[in-house]
């Protein structure tokens, strides 16, 4: 069942058409599986941010309508939108964006404690998360106390919490090095395995793309080509 549908995405920057505007895409359709793991891969400016922005909702399409999990966003209005995208959405940040006044612990619940879930489901689903992310240690610590690695797996914890119908990372290895890199992905890779979570992200690393099933390339706002992988990490 495809989790995600977008049907001919057109994106025009700065007013329809004539001097001044650019085609960020150009016709683009995608659909996701559930439990699919994608990477959409493209030189810079080939329309890669603006086509995950559409797709989470963050920004609008100049034409052409997104849906995920059978409900349309495109029609939604600002305050359903929100509260879909915080319900139903996971995002990973290239940042980490952990807040240094809570504890890991405290930092991994806050999207429930956001939406009022009952304290013991929140224990639940923490020691859950901890248990598979192996983060069990550092639950009381602080950020600025645990290591990258760990900074990163509670950052995709607390992305998971809500059980998001899709989650969506920009660039989840731009700024890490290649050890840091395979953190992330094998957090990604676990969570696609385990959870059988939907994952989006967008890269121009290779490395990151070979830990996804299915890799669409995109180039001047128009899909290029894909690739569909048939067996494990090294088999295309
Ligand atoms: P990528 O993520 O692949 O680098 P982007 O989606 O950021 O590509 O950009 C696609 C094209 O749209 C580029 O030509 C870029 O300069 C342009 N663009 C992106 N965001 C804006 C914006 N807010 N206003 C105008 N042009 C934009
Ligand atoms: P990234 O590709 O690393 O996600 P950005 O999305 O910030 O980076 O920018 C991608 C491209 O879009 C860049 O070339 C940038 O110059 C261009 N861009 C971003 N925002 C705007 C804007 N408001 N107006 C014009 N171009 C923009």
């Amino acid at each position: 069942m495809a989790i995600l549908e977008a049907n001919n995405i057109v994106k025009v920057y700065g007013g329809y058409s004539g001097e001044g505007s650019t085609t960020a895409l150009d016709g683009v359709s995608l659909s996701v599986k559930e439990g699919e793991f994608v990477a959409i891969m493209g030189p810079s400016g080939s329309g890669k941010t603006t086509l995950l922005n559409i797709l989470s909702g963050i920004d609008q399409p100049t034409s052409g309508d997104v849906s995920i999990a059978s409900q349309e966003i495109s029609e939604m209005s600002g305050n359903e939108l929100a509260l879909f995208r915080r319900r139903q959405l996971g995002f990973v940040f290239q940042e980490f964006n952990l807040l240094d006044s809570l504890t890991v612990k405290e930092n991994i619940m806050l999207p429930m404690v956001l939406e009022k879930k009952p304290a013991t489901d929140m224990e639940t689903k923490v020691q859950e998360l901890a248990q598979l992310f192996e983060i069990q240690a550092t639950l009381e610590k602080y950020p600025y106390n645990i290591s990258g690695g760990q900074q990163q797996r509670t950052s995709v914890s607390r992305a998971l919490v809500n059980d998001p119908a899709i989650k969506f990372a920009d660039e989840p290895t731009g700024n890490l090095d290649s050890k840091a890199s395979a953190i992330i992905m094998e957090c990604f890779e676990k969570i696609v395995a385990e959870l059988n979570t939907t994952v989006l992200l967008v890269t121009h690393d290779v490395f990151a793309a070979s830990y996804c099933q299915k890799v669409v390339f995109i180039k001047d706002g128009k899909i290029h080509s894909s690739i569909v992988k048939k067996g494990n990490r090294k088999e295309f």
